[in-house]
């Protein structure tokens, strides 16, 4: 769904038929943070960027407010997680690095014609 940023974002829902006013970040629902949400977290998060960069289906994000401070702006700051490998992934828009191997040696595959 398209988040009031702009952005394509899974995570995003919103629902305004019939007289509903409803808007929620579902990641951020999912790490407990959703009440602190407002729509304008959208155009600081840098979840739809991570998801077009790294599509990976075992990497797990998990995202919490930052609020700003004088000059510092409020985030939306993101970790990850690999649910194949069990551990942390240092970089979001890279992914894990063993499912990162994995996928290569799939696309080759495909490439060649032998999936
Ligand atoms: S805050 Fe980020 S993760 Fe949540 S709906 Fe907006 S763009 Fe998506
Ligand atoms: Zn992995």
């Amino acid at each position: 769904m398209r988040t009031p940023a702009g952005k394509e974002c899974k995570y995003y829902y919103e629902d305004f038929h019939r007289g509903r006013s409803k808007q929620e970040c579902r990641l951020l629902n999912a790490s407990g943070e959703g009440s602190k949400w407002h729509p304008d977290d959208c155009s600081n998060c840098p979840v739809p960027e991570i998801l077009l960069a790294n599509a990976c289906e075992h990497m797990e994000l998990s995202a919490r407010i930052v609020p700003g401070f004088i000059w510092i702006p409020r985030k939306v700051e993101v970790t990850a997680y690999c649910n194949e490998h069990d551990l942390d992934v240092q970089d979001p828009y890279v992914g894990c690095q063993h499912c990162g191997g994995r996928g290569a040696e799939i696309l080759r595959a495909i490439q060649e014609g032998d999936l």
